[in-house]
């Protein structure tokens, strides 16, 4: 097993921060597996969602804050809502992730980030989700402009299931655009208190 480098305070700090985080007693997990034989990511997980309750219980973080399985995770809950001790690990999950960013881990996927925000910025502005600005987007920012254009694309538009002109439109966009502004401000101070 490894701990992390920074000794026993430092473990003690990272397990308090998830616990209230996530608002989860990592201690009340019995190991059952019931989260991961439910959860839809755990074939490609590196660890599985009970392994991580494990290891965190271990003060195995630095497996745990580099593992792929925290940027795989979907957050669709299905793990907490199977929980038989009514413990939420998907809530863990995201405090892996927050926290995770925040102390530089390498493990952090600056490409889930950059998907968030760039699925925020379509809703920002268009006030529902415009898939070919959020696939253009993300393929821009992962330098791969023509991922998908030549195979994908061709045969999605034949079937109709791709339009690019069709910009969705709601009414009081304004109001959706206000709202984000709110939850990414909350979400900034939320992070600087974290760290
Ligand atoms: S379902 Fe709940 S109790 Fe069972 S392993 Fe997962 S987190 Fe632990
Ligand atoms: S929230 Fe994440 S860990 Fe839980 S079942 Fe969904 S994908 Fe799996």
């Amino acid at each position: 097993m490894r701990f992390t480098k920074e000794g026993d305070n430092f473990k003690e700090n990272l397990r308090e921060k998830v616990e209230k985080i996530s608002n989860v007693n990592l201690s009340s997990c019995y190991q059952c597996g019931k989260c991961s034989a439910g959860c839809p990511m755990a074939e490609s997980m590196d660890i599985t969602p009970n392994q991580i309750m494990r290891l965190l219980n271990l003060g195995d973080f630095d497996t745990v804050f580099n593992c792929k399985a925290i940027w795989d995770c979907i957050s669709c809950e299905i793990c907490t809502t199977r929980c038989p001790r009514e413990l939420d690990p998907a809530a863990v999950m995201d405090a892996l992730r927050i926290l995770s960013k925040a102390k530089g881990y390498k493990g952090s996927r600056n490409s889930v980030e950059k998907f968030n925000k760039i699925f925020l910025y379509c809703v920002q502005m268009f006030g529902r989700l415009y898939e070919p600005g959020l696939v253009g987007g993300f393929n821009m920012y992962n330098v791969t402009p023509f991922k998908d254009v030549f195979d994908l694309a061709p045969a999605m538009f034949f079937k109709g299931k791709l339009k690019p002109w069709n910009f969705p439109h709601i009414e009081d966009i304004e109001e959706v655009k206000v709202m984000i502004e709110k939850c990414n401000k909350y979400a900034e101070e939320e992070r600087t208190q974290k760290k």
